[in-house]
């Protein structure tokens, strides 16, 4: 389509210096000579030539919007279809906003850009070619008058393409900015009324907006520096023209009509000219966006991993077990030091301890968001290193404090892609959640939109959606993280009973702030500051009068 778009605009191109060809004739045989007949065919010959260039025009225009739309496209689905398998240390380091930002943005930019590069290089450079294939063939003393100038533009060229480059870096980095800003503000909405920072934030926005027009403003100006340079290197080319040519009209060495002709191919070159020396800027431009796209393609996750599971679980559902796991979000400050414990197959683990202990962390680990520094993670008898991210994280349904849910239909939430699960398994993973009590009293039933991150349902709703989610992907390793801690007495007995259902025939791992929620564990694992420090069953904990007993004495003090 490139190859056909370039071509079109090479056909285009042309038609410029046919047009000043037939200025020749015009003067020197229709006017001259006074031939209404040649006057017929000059005429209609100019006549044609603007239908072929309407024609080629839209053509070229057609293709060209296609070309872009299908690339900004394939760019944007590759760019993210990339992303999505680097870690998690690289969205930790790279906020949503400026992401969405790049694969919106930077796509775009970059595309237009070099759309407008290829194609435009084709036509006007065909364009100039012609005319100046006509200007020399009528006075190559006169096409070399008329280039006096010329060489005065190179160096400064050379030093704007620089700064344009510049500048457009920074507008782009300045613009992933805003994205982030304006995310972190309608994401934290409630939080930015309820402290007041309304004004607060919209200062805030208001400089990065300073910083992106400043930084915009000057790769503009760029820009239109060059056209300027081309406007007055052609004021002294038709001066010199002006100059030499027409002193030969005056003496009658030369026609007019080929000075006309001649004028008129130095006049058409003027557009072009101006347009190619833009779009060296403009092409500055795309190459600061693809610079910062091929910059995301190049991050590659660490290869921690076989492509090939070498061991996957052996029993269903599985044991798990953490052996003198080390682990830090960085390298000074551990927050995993050494953990050992076991959570039996079947059974429910409870991970309970002051916050900041590395309970959270626990569960990065195990489904792969983080990569142990030292130790080893066993899921069954393999350890997690032996396999790669996907086979460990089919092990594992996770329901968290805040249920993520999309802003999609409550049945897309809870299908997540995976056609062909049965309508009676929905029908029994929803009565087991208890998502039915609730699903009656909505008219759209499964229909009924989520609204941005679930927002549309209450938090225990969200929350039995999850649960049934956690059903229906049926996996043998359930994670629980505090997920009755946000519900009242209702909705908390609801969930509950919800979620005993769910651990029927799983491995359970919840994590819990509130000690009652943990009494009926097979087991409680203490954590402190990244270390098992108690492990047993509560009466057995509550006898050891240890870090539990205190906690438990702390809970219930009242
Ligand atoms: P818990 O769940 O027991 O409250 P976490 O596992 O969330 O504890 O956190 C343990 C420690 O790790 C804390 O000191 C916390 O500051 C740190 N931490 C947690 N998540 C991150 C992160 N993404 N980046 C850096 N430090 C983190």
């Amino acid at each position: 389509m490139l190859v056909l778009a370039m071509a079109v605009s090479v056909a285009e191109g042309a038609t410029l210096g046919a047009l000043s060809w037939l200025l020749e004739p015009l003067f020197d045989r229709v006017f001259a000579s006074k031939s209404t007949e040649a006057l017929i065919w000059v005429g209609g010959g100019i006549l044609g030539l603007f239908l072929f260039r309407g024609l080629t025009s839209i053509i070229g225009r057609h293709l060209l919007a296609r070309l872009n739309q299908e690339t900004a496209a394939d760019m944007q689905a590759a760019l993210l279809g990339h992303l999505l398998t680097l870690d998690g240390g690289f969205f930790q380091t790279h906020p949503p906003g400026s992401l969405i930002d790049r694969v919106q943005g930077d796509t775009v930019a970059a595309q237009s850009g070099m759309q407008l590069v290829v194609v435009g290089l084709a036509r006007d450079l065909v364009s100039l070619i012609g005319l100046f294939v006509v200007a020399i063939s009528i006075d190559p003393m006169w096409t070399l008058a008329a280039l006096v100038g010329a060489p005065l533009l190179l160096l400064p060229a050379l030093g704007l393409q620089r700064y344009i480059r510049r500048k457009t870096l920074q507008m782009r980095a300045e613009s992933g900015l805003r994205a982030t800003r304006l995310d972190e503000i309608f994401h934290g909405i409630a939080q930015v009324k309820l402290n007041r920072m309304e004004s607060y934030q919209a200062s805030r926005f208001r400089q990065i907006l300073n910083r992106i027009i400043r930084a915009e403003v000057k790769s503009a100006t760029g820009r239109a520096a060059m056209p300027a340079l081309v406007d007055v290197v052609t004021g002294a080319g038709f001066f010199a023209v002006l100059m030499l040519g027409g002193a030969q009209v005056v003496a009658g060495s030369r026609t007019t009509g080929e000075f006309m002709a001649f004028f008129t191919a130095m006049a058409l070159t003027f557009q072009p000219i101006r347009r190619l020396s833009d779009l060296a800027g403009q092409w500055q431009i795309s190459r600061a966006s693809l610079e910062r796209i091929y910059g995301f393609f190049d991050q590659h996750a660490a290869a921690l991993r076989p492509a090939q599971s070498r061991a996957l679980p052996s029993a269903v559902p599985p044991a798990i077990s953490f052996q003198d796991v080390s682990f830090g979000y960085d390298d000074a400050t551990p927050v995993l030091r050494g953990l050992n414990f076991t959570a039996e197959a079947g059974q429910v683990t409870a991970l309970v301890g002051a916050s900041g202990a590395g309970k959270s962390t626990v569960f990065h680990l195990l489904t792969g968001l983080a990569e142990p520094q030292s130790g080893q993670i066993l899921i069954g008898g393999a350890a997690t290193e032996a396999m790669t991210l996907a086979d460990q994280r089919r092990s594992f349904a996770a329901v968290s404090q805040e249920a993520a849910l999309f802003d999609e239909t409550l049945r897309e939430n809870l299908i997540l892609g995976r056609d062909g699960i049965p309508q009676e398994r929905l029908e029994a993973a929803l009565a087991d959640a208890r998502v039915d009590e609730f699903l009656a009293r909505l008219p759209l039933g499964l229909d009924t939109p989520a609204g941005p991150r679930g927002s549309a349902l209450s938090g225990g709703q969200r929350q039995r959606v999850a649960i049934a989610r956690a059903l229906l992907a049926d996996a043998p390793v359930l994670l629980l993280d505090e997920a009755t801690s946000a519900l009242d007495a209702a909705s908390e007995s609801a969930v509950t009973e919800a979620l005993a259902r769910a651990q029927e025939g799983r491995t359970t791992l919840v994590i819990a702030h509130r000690l009652a929620t943990v009494r009926d564990a097979h087991r409680i694992v203490v954590m402190d500051q990244g270390q098992a420090v108690e492990i047993g069953t509560h009466d057995e904990l509550m006898e050891k009068d240890g870090l539990y007993a205190k906690l438990h004495a702390l809970q219930f003090r009242n």
